[in-house]
């Protein structure tokens, strides 16, 4: 097939590129290097070159993305391009607003003009808000607590609402936390400036300073947030499954997780297993936004598709973070 993926540069779209050329797709990678960066999309489509095309724009260019769609046939799209972070969503609400849903809704003008009507759309748990059961499945009610999560979800509720207007077929994909490289250490997570919990506490430990723990007080086992933290390229391969079974004027949400909790303390204790030895922990107030507790309840895609994470253990997604990690520093990537 050929594939657009918008944010095709950044850390999870440069792993689905090399995850759609390894199956021998084409692909189209639109990316304005905004956060993405060019030595992931070049190590990501370094296999296979010829079967990988760039588009220097971001997604609210409508004529770049028409232009690219019609131009090389595009069959499916996966919009991974978005700001990401919940406390500057919280900080700069309007400005998430304007980029994740008024870029996501410039790019399903031109899917329907082009006739694309199959779209893979990389939402988030933090639709679900902070869930009163855990874990959560797709039918929890969505109440985001965030701009970032609210962004989302109205991205969500305008792809149904043009399924329903349009045709359009559509798959939401609901990452809980995302983590890990490819295991062979070619590409990884390179955000800057970097919040996540796992690269900041590897971040910490090769530096010998400290990882922030934002909160020990709330109602979860330790004090401290719960995350279900899945593997990066099991994550693309479930992308690849959902867009395959991707029927024009349908659409399917799927949770994407591990289906395992670990609370924001366990997390850094699996760092130190990793890179052996200790990290040094700064509490620090709550982050504003976070939900105390999200792990996932993915059987809907594991049984509708056959998606089946082939690295659910933390300890391995840390590894692969760890081996990236001490790469990226090495290579001052
Ligand atoms: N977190 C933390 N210290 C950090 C970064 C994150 O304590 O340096 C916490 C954060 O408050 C949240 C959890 O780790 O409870 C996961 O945050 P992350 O930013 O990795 O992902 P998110 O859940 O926001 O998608």
């Amino acid at each position: 097939m050929n594939v657009l993926l918008t944010g095709g540069a950044g850390y999870i779209g440069s792993h689905a590129v090399r995850h759609l050329l390894a199956e021998g797709h084409r692909v189209v990678i639109v990316d304005d290097l905004r956060h993405g960066h060019l030595s992931s999309l070049n190590a990501a489509r370094s296999a296979s070159p010829e079967r990988a095309v760039w588009i220097n724009a971001g997604v609210e260019d409508y004529a770049a993305m028409l232009a690219a769609l019609v131009d090389y046939e595009v069959d499916a799209v996966m919009h991974f391009a978005a700001f990401i972070e919940v406390g500057e969503s919280v900080a700069d609400p309007l400005r998430y607003y304007a980029n994740n849903v008024g870029g996501s809704l410039v790019l399903l003008k031109a899917c329907i003009d082009a006739g694309v009507y199959r779209l893979v759309f990389s939402s988030t748990a933090a639709v679900y808000g902070a869930p009163t059961e855990v874990p959560i499945t797709e039918d929890a009610p969505l109440s985001p607590i965030n701009p970032y999560g609210r962004s989302k979800w109205m991205v969500e509720l305008a792809l149904e609402d043009a399924r329903r207007a349009h045709g359009l077929g559509y798959a939401i994909l609901r990452y809980f936390n995302v983590a890990g490289a490819s295991s062979d250490g070619v590409i990884g997570e390179l955000h800057d400036p970097e919040t996540h919990l796992i690269p900041r506490a590897l971040a910490a430990a090769a530096a010998g300073s400290s990882v922030s723990i934002f909160g020990d007080d709330y109602p979860t086992q330790d004090g401290t947030c719960v995350r279900d933290f899945v593997h990066v390229e099991d994550l693309v391969a479930a992308h690849s499954l959902a867009m395959h079974a991707i029927v024009p004027g349908m659409g399917n949400a799927y949770n994407l997780g591990s289906e395992r909790g670990f609370s924001v303390r366990e997390v850094i204790d699996a760092c130190e297993a990793a890179c052996g030895h200790a990290i040094l922990r700064n509490p620090e107030p709550r982050r504003p936004g976070d939900p105390p507790a999200l792990v996932a309840d993915s059987s809907r895609i594991r049984e509708a598709l056959g998606w089946m994470p082939r690295n659910p253990d933390l300890a391995t997604i840390v590894a692969h973070a760890w081996t990236w990690e001490k790469k990226r520093q090495s290579q001052s990537l």
